[in-house]
C-alpha cells in the first residue's frame, strides 16, 4: 500500500498528480501537481475555493483543503506519467462534514463500531455514444433484443478491452464484460471489496471509461436514461457484510435464502428508507425516467418502481441473488460514488439497529403483475418527491449527518428548480391553444 506519494513518483515515473475530490453532485474535482511538490501537498492538502464546486459553501469560507489519500492513488493506465488521487477535504482544520468522502468515512467508521465491515461490488452501466452525446455510436447495434449481442460487442472490444486490460493491471479483478440491454450499453464487472474502495474504484472507473472512450473518439455516458424507448444505465450494488472474524454475517444456510438474521435487519433498513435514499440513489431529474418507465423495445426496464424484495429474481428493487448476500438494484448511473456507499450503510446499520424486518417476499414478476401489489411504497416519481421524502425522514439524515443532509437537501432542490424553471416544448404543445 502507498503510503508516501513522492516515493510512488520516483517509482512510477509519474510526472504529475490530480489531487481529486467528489462534490455534492458526484462532480470530480481536481488540481494536476507536479511531482516536485506532492510531498508538501500530502502533508498539508491542495487549496480549492470550495464555493466554486457543489459542497454548499460561500465565497466567504476559508480555502478549503483536499488531503490526498496515498492508500488509493492510481497510475493512469492511458497515461502512465499521471497519477489520480482522491482526496478528502478540511476546511478550518476539520472534515468537511458535507463532503461526500468524509460523509462515507463516518458511515464505515460507524460500521466498524459495531466490528462490522460492509463490502460491496457495483454494476456501473454506461453508453457509448456519438461525440455530441445524441445518438448511439454503432449505426449497427439496432437489435430489438441487443442484450449479450456477440456481434456489437466485438465491434467494441478496443475500447472494452483497454478499459479490462486497465482494471487488470490495477488489480482490480475484472471478471467480465457485456453488451447490456440497451442499444449501444455495456456493463463491465470486477471484484467487490470494502464500500470506501468501490467507491474509489467507482470514481475512478467512470473517470477512464470516459477518457478512453475519448480516446476512441466516443463519447461515454452514464446518465440514467440518455434514449426514452431504451433500458436506462442501472448502478446495482451488491451488499454483504462482515464481520471482525473474517465471516459474512449475512450467510446463514439455516436461514430464508441463506440470508442470517442480521442480513434480514440490514434489508429491513433499506426497506424502510428506500423512498428517502432514492434521493441519493436516483440524485438527478432524469433518474426518474428510468424507475417508473414504461416497458421498453427490449420488453423491460430492468429498474425498479415500487419497494420490494425477492429471491433471486430481477423484477424486484432488491434481489437476493445467492446467499450471504443482496443486490439492490435502486440506484442508476448519475449515483454520486460515495453517498451511494454512505446511504447503503447509514440505511443499513438503522436496521441493524431496530432489528428491521424487511417485510414478506414477493416471488412474482413485478414487470407483469406489479399492479396487484397495493401495500409496498412506490418509489419517488421525480425528484422533488425524491427529496421530499429524503428531507422527511429524519433518522437517515440524522445518521448521514445534519450538515450534510441539510446541504444535499438545499443544493438538489435548487437544482430542481434550475429544471422546473425551463419552458419546455411539451408545455407550448399542450398548452398553447388551451
Ligand atoms: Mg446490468
Amino acid at each position: 500500500m502507498t503510503t508516501d506519494l513522492a516515493e510512488f513518483a520516483r517509482e512510477k515515473g509519474i510526472k504529475y498528480f490530480m489531487i481529486s475530490y467528489t462534490d455534492l453532485f458526484g462532480s470530480q474535482r481536481a488540481k494536476i501537481v507536479p511531482a516536485q511538490a506532492i510531498a508538501g501537498m500530502q502533508a498539508d492538502g491542495a487549496g480549492f475555493a470550495g464555493f466554486a464546486s457543489w459542497l454548499d459553501l460561500t465565497p466567504a469560507h476559508p480555502d478549503m483543503l483536499a488531503l490526498p489519500d496515498p492508500a488509493a492513488v492510481v497510475q493512469l493506465p492511458w497515461k502512465p506519467e499521471v497519477a489520480w488521487v482522491p482526496a478528502s477535504c478540511v476546511i478550518d482544520d476539520a472534515p468537511l462534514a458535507q463532503a461526500p468522502r468524509n460523509v462515507l468515512a463516518r458511515q464505515i467508521a460507524a460500521a466498524a463500531e459495531l466490528g462490522l465491515t460492509v463490502k460491496t461490488g457495483i454494476e456501473a452501466e454506461f453508453f457509448l455514444l456519438e461525440p455530441d452525446g445524441k445518438a448511439i455510436s454503432d449505426p449497427f447495434d439496432t437489435a430489438e433484443k441487443p442484450c449479450y449481442d456477440q456481434q456489437a460487442v466485438m465491434r467494441r472490444y478496443d475500447v472494452i478491452a483497454e478499459i479490462s486490460d486497465a482494471m487488470l493491471g490495477l488489480g482490480w479483478e475484472p471478471y467480465q464484460s457485456d453488451h447490456e440491454d440497451a442499444n449501444g450499453q455495456f456493463e463491465m464487472n470486477w471484484a467487490f471489496a470494502d464500500a470506501m474502495t468501490t467507491a474509489d474504484r467507482h470514481s475512478f472507473f467512470k473517470f477512464m471509461v470516459k477518457s478512453v472512450a475519448e480516446r476512441h473518439g466516443l463519447r461515454a455516458t452514464f446518465m440514467p436514461k440518455p434514449i426514452l424507448g431504451l433500458t436506462g444505465n442501472g448502478c446495482h450494488v451488491h451488499v454483504s457484510v462482515w464481520d471482525d472474524k473474517g465471516m459474512n454475517a449475512f450467510a446463514d444456510p439455516s436461514q430464508e435464502l441463506g440470508l442470517s438474521a442480521r442480513g434480514h435487519h440490514f434489508l429491513g433498513g433499506i426497506m424502510a428508507h428506500a423512498t428517502a435514499m432514492a434521493a441519493i440513489t436516483n440524485p438527478t431529474v432524469n433518474s426518474y425516467k428510468r424507475i417508473n418507465a414504461p416497458r421498453t423495445v427490449s420488453g423491460a426496464t430492468w429498474a425498479p418502481n415500487s419497494v420490494t424484495w425477492t429471491g433471486n429474481n430481477r423484477t424486484h428493487m432488491v434481489r437476493v441473488p445467492g446467499p450471504g448476500r443482496f443486490e439492490l438494484r435502486l440506484p442508476d448511473g448519475a449515483a454520486n460514488p460515495y453517498l451511494l456507499q454512505a446511504a447503503i450503510i447509514a440505511a443499513g446499520l438503522s436496521g441493524l439497529a431496530a432489528r428491521a424486518d424487511p417485510g414478506k417476499r414477493l416471488d412474482i414478476d413485478m414487470y407483469q403483475e406489479g399492479h396487484k401489489i397495493t401495500d409496498a411504497p412506490r418509489l419517488p416519481l421525480n425528484l422533488l418527491d425524491a427529496l421530499r421524502a429524503f428531507d422527511a425522514d429524519e433518522a437517515l439524515k440524522e445518521s448521514l449527518g445534519t450538515e450534510f443532509s441539510a446541504a444535499y437537501v438545499k443544493l438538489k432542490t435548487d437544482d430542481w428548480n434550475r429544471y422546473a424553471a425551463h419552458l419546455t416544448q411539451w408545455e407550448r404543445d399542450h398548452t398553447l391553444d388551451i
